[in-house]
């Protein structure tokens, strides 16, 4: 009996937590195919520009999440709607000092489905629930504040613009909070939640997926996004491949050493899947020039929005932000 119950405890952390999931406010207008019911547009006025990618300034600037209109208004037009955590998780962070950010007042909650750490962000709230707080657990459903307009940008979102915007996302790096005050000393005191260790995925299109597939597998899911390049790193270990051994293959030959790992990442900044190359797979040339673009899909990458990567005359290349995101990804022990 006893080794029945050891086996069963040994299944629970990947067996038990499949994707079980709802939407963050009252609003469903996206699952009845009512674009202009949920995506809230910027001041341009397009719908396309509430949704994720590359919608901003002309296709220049990458939307990371989306922006979901409001429903319910008190007399003086303030927002009412209550924000849901998308699933059962843990609150990762509060930032209830909306002068710090363009997110305004967020929370970033932190989710294991599938086996797959993953975070859910909402920001420009107008308040966070009573007593919410980092390293409490919340369950699908449960209030964890109220939709709003705060951010610090220069040009306010206002009342009437009011949305809840959404991500979810992968965490780059859970040493980023060493990391990114080298490079910024002004940082604010975000740690690991800093949008900038966030690469996300675009939740309209998971949402309408799990409405159509409530079996969905989320590393599955992850692995089929669209690849925009690959890159090849050093052998050596960073944080990501602890965290995602879903994501990594290894070499045919079990017993053939890895010289490199190629990782393929969305256009956007997530990597979704992690190869370990061996000598033959790799020329010396690149190994001397580590890290080093492979592969690049120019179907995807010619988006005006994606940074990571330049053309030039000999051809694609990473950029200085590519160059900056591998240093992120492969940081630390
Ligand atoms: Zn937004």
């Amino acid at each position: 009996m006893k080794s029945v119950w050891f086996a069963l405890l040994w299944l629970l952390p990947v067996a038990a937590w499949p994707v079980d999931i709802c939407l963050p406010t009252g609003n469903d207008a996206l699952l009845r195919g009512d674009n202009a019911g949920f995506f809230q547009p910027t001041v341009e006025g397009s719908i396309e520009s509430g949704m994720f990618g590359c919608v901003r300034n002309s296709g220049h600037r990458l939307h990371k999440g989306i922006d979901i209109k409001c429903l319910q208004r008190d007399r003086r037009g303030e927002p009412l709607d209550p924000i849901h955590a998308v699933a059962d998780g843990t609150v990762a962070f509060v930032n209830a000092k909306p002068g710090l950010s363009n997110y305004g007042r967020y929370i970033v909650l932190e989710h294991r489905w599938d086996g797959v750490p993953v975070h859910t962000l909402y920001a420009h709230l107008s308040a966070i629930a009573d007593g919410l707080a980092a390293g409490q657990s919340v369950r699908k459903s449960q209030v964890i504040g109220t939709l709003g307009h705060t951010s610090n940008t220069r040009e306010r979102i206002t009342t009437d613009r009011a949305h809840l915007h959404f991500e979810i996302d992968l965490l780059l790096n859970p040493n980023f909070y060493v990391w990114y005050p080298k490079h910024d000393p002004q940082a604010p005191p975000f740690g690991n939640f800093n949008g900038k260790n966030l690469f996300g995925l675009d939740p309209a299109a998971f949402f309408r997926e799990f409405a159509n597939n409530r079996k969905l597998n989320f590393a599955d899911y992850v692995a089929r996004q669209h690849v925009g390049f690959t890159v090849l790193v050093s052998a050596r270990q960073f944080p990501w491949l602890q965290l995602h051994p879903e994501q990594t293959c290894l070499p045919a030959q079990a017993n053939a050493i890895p010289v490199a790992y190629e990782i393929a990442v969305t256009p956007f900044g997530v990597p979704v899947t992690v190869w370990a190359r061996t000598a033959a797979e790799v020329s010396p040339e690149q190994l001397r020039r580590l890290p080093v673009l492979n592969r690049v899909d120019e179907a995807e990458m010619t988006q005006a929005c994606h940074h990571f990567l330049e053309r030039s005359r000999a051809g694609w290349h990473l950029s200085t932000a590519g160059r900056e995101w591998v240093t992120l990804l492969t940081y630390g022990p």
